[in-house]
């Protein structure tokens, strides 16, 4: 799983430093600040026209919907009837980056009205199936399908699951719905009888998430625990020996201090051989035959792409479709893949990773050539080469990296004044009257640490002083 986001702000004040790098030619470039076209689609389905078609309404597909509405505007006659649309079981986008927070209320957006605001269609379905030769995509229950010209496929990923047995006893954090189903159980502990692992949480899974969750369970249970004379307890387990291995060696020892600071004990080269559950608490039983009695468990195994992708080309291992540098799938002119479901070449030697920082630009580029293979334009490469990480460590701060060794820039509370910037404006979707000058803009080179902190610390103020 990626974290990593750039910083392309879209809140109030942080105009300043969208325009920077444009891979568009330039007549694209200089209607940048036109006006935004009014609605002109209703938004339902409609047979016999050329239509881009959109898989998903998260980030990916929700900026790969603006960037094609975007290439549309600009490519003028060639492109004006040319129909987007967007397929998804709701509208809602789900800011996942956002559901270990304690404290947010606000885990998703509809962007219905957003698309709706630049002439994009949606349509509230499930892609059962893609019948490639014949340009339809199959939804449940829907038999006649829907038929699309260019497609982009960003149906997004999903936590590779427990066994089946665990699932009713672990939490996971994909979706709104989880999320808050976290929360009210954790909220609900103080009103349980007193057991051995009322307040103790097991986390399964040392990544990103894994890390993100247990250091916010910290000083959760430990409030929660006051006062009632029993311990909190944060473990998490992991096959690895190290905790955040897959981030590399460069931010270990903020890892490791962030872990000291909120009371989580990190249990390595573990793994977890059944769970049950008692009356109050679940019973973990780890391959090593010892016993967990913990009220909690989160299971975060890490991200893996939706089957659907598979199904439009070859994919890799993680099930990500395989693209070139234009984001088409391998073997298909018209069928490009973006976000979660593309592994797409960010910069020599270094791959996409499943992360908001990688969905949002491959959206918005997979939009821009689905409309402009449509029209004859010719296609705009995809390149991301500045890379950071920002990661939050509970009460102990935050982390924030720069490169793809993870070179540790700024830690504690300066870096999650970064890592709240980032989950509030940077990810949250674009007003509608900007939404289409945005989905031109691409991500900001980060050429060295002192930059990115630099840029930083503009954009925060005295939030990062
Ligand atoms: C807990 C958690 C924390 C994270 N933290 C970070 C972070 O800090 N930084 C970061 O950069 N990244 C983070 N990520 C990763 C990031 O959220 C994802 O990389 C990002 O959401 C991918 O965007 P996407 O549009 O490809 O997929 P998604 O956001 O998963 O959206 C997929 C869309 O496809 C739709 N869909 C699915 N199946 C179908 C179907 N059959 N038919 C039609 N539509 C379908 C879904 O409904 C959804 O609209 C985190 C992820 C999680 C789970």
């Amino acid at each position: 799983m990626g974290p990593f986001l750039s910083p392309l702000p879209r809140g109030e004040g942080t105009a300043s430093v969208l325009p920077y790098a444009n891979p568009l030619p330039s007549t694209a470039m200089s209607q940048q600040t036109s006006m935004i076209r009014l609605p002109r689609r209703p938004s339902r389905w409609r047979q016999a026209m050329t239509r881009v078609l959109v898989i998903g309404s998260g980030f990916a597909g929700m900026w790969a919907a603006l960037g094609a509405a975007r290439a549309r505007r600009d490519l003028g006659a060639a492109a004006s009837s040319i129909d987007i649309d967007v397929v998804a079981p709701s509208s809602m986008l789900c800011l996942k980056p956002r559901l270990y927070q304690r404290h947010e209320s606000v885990f998703e957006v509809d962007i219905a009205p957003l698309l709706s605001a630049v002439g994009v269609g949606f349509s509230a379905g499930t892609v059962a199936s893609l019948d490639v030769a014949a340009h339809t995509a199959r939804l449940v229950g829907n038999v006649a399908g829907l038929s699309y010209d260019a497609l982009v496929v960003a149906a997004g990923s999903h936590t590779t699951p427990p066994p089946r047995p665990w699932r009713p006893h672990v939490h996971v954090l994909d979706s709104a719905t989880e999320a808050f189903a976290l929360r009210r159980h954790v909220a609900g502990l103080p009103q349980r009888p007193p057991s051995p692992g009322r307040y103790t949480a097991v986390v399964i899974g040392a990544g990103f998430t894994g890390l993100e969750i247990a250091t916010e369970l910290g000083g959760w249970l430990r409030d929660l625990a006051a006062g009632s004379g029993e311990a909190a307890r944060v473990l998490m387990l992991d096959r690895a020996d190290t905790p955040g291995a897959s981030l590399g060696a460069g931010p270990q020892a903020t890892i490791l201090e962030a872990l000291a600071k909120t009371g989580v004990t990190f249990r390595p080269s573990t793994s977890v051989s059944d769970i049950t559950a008692t009356d109050g608490d679940n019973v973990l039983t780890l391959a090593d035959g010892s016993r967990i009695d913990a009220a909690t468990v989160v299971w975060a195994a890490g991200l893996r792409a939706n089957p659907l992708a598979g199904l439009a080309g070859p994919a890799a291992d993680d099930g990500r479709l395989t693209v070139d540098s234009m984001l088409r799938v391998a073997g298909q002119n018209r069928i490009f893949a973006a976000g979660d479901s593309a592994r797409a070449s960010a910069a020599p030697r270094h791959d996409t990773l499943m992360s908001c920082q990688h969905a949002m630009p491959t959206g918005r580029v997979a939009g821009h050539n689905a409309m402009r293979a449509l029209a004859g334009a010719p296609l705009i490469p995809y390149t991301q080469p500045g890379y950071q990480t920002c990661l939050d460590l509970g009460e102990a701060g935050g982390m924030l990296s720069h490169g793809w060794d993870r070179a540790v820039v700024w830690n504690g509370a300066k870096a999650k004044a970064v890592k709240r910037f980032i989950n509030g404006p940077v990810i949250a979707p674009p007003a509608a009257d900007r939404a289409l000058e945005l989905a031109h803009a691409t991500p900001m080179p980060v050429a060295t640490a002192e930059e990115l902190a630099a840029r930083w610390q503009a954009l925060l103020g005295d939030a990062a002083a």
